[in-house]
């Protein structure tokens, strides 16, 4: 079944629905963003990758920045960093260019490699955007991160392909539902840029304070 348009959801969504599912809520249904030093990094490097002056050709490497891209079959849209066009015998035709062109995600993050698979389902994501855009199959792409300054090229497997659908197919029912998780406090929490605003700690506390409430009540009686 395919999603209407007025139905698209974020695509970045994704990164943070992976990360938590209440930080994807609370930005994307409740529309709170606090900023904090990372996220302000994160949108700086975003910026120098949307510099508007978009498209830039070297030889067989044709680079376009800010691509809006969507997919109807994901319910998503959103926009790609940079998008690479190798000139290759099995890409695809581009208005006023000679030769054959295959698409390349590049996304830019803050930071380093993180540890969990959110950063590449976000660009597998933008992949399978492409790819319905473009009639075309996109084999792989790439995380560029600002700390360590490398490429790490992410291979979009049936595995992270699925993933992708089944994160997004939930993303689609909590929204509909237009429900926010409750805080469950991880270690997450220390990078995260609503923990203010989430208060995990003070829920912590909380509980610890319930907790040794109900163990002097216990021993009162
Ligand atoms: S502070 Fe923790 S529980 Fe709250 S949104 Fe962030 S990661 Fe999720």
């Amino acid at each position: 079944m395919d999603y209407k348009e007025e139905d698209y959801l974020q695509l970045s969504g994704i990164q943070h629905f992976l990360f938590c599912r209440r930080q994807w809520a609370l930005i994307h249904l409740e529309q709170q963003w606090v900023e904090n030093v990372h996220t302000i990094d994160g949108m700086l490097m975003h910026e120098r990758a949307h510099d508007p002056d978009a498209a830039v050709r070297r030889g067989d490497l044709l680079s376009v920045r800010a691509l809006k891209v969507h997919s109807a079959k994901l319910g998503l849209s959103g926009e790609c960093d940079v998008v690479e066009f190798h000139r290759t015998l099995d890409g695809i035709e581009l208005a006023k260019r000679e030769g054959l062109w295959l698409p390349y995600p590049v996304e830019y993050k803050k930071g380093k490699p993180k540890q969990g698979s959110e950063d590449a389902a976000q660009l597998c994501a933008q992949a399978m955007c492409l790819e319905e855009m473009l009639c075309c199959d996109i084999a792989e792409g790439a995380l560029f991160y600002g700390e360590n300054r490398r490429r790490e090229v992410v291979a979009f497997t049936s595995s992270l392909r699925e993933l992708v659908r089944d994160t997004v197919r939930e993303m689609h029912t909590l929204f509909e539902r237009g429900y926010t998780p409750k805080v469950k406090p991880t270690k997450a929490c220390n990078a995260c840029s609503l923990k203010e605003l989430c208060v995990p700690k003070l829920l912590k506390q909380q509980s610890v304070s319930g907790y040794l409430r109900k163990e002097m009540e216990g021993e009162a009686e």
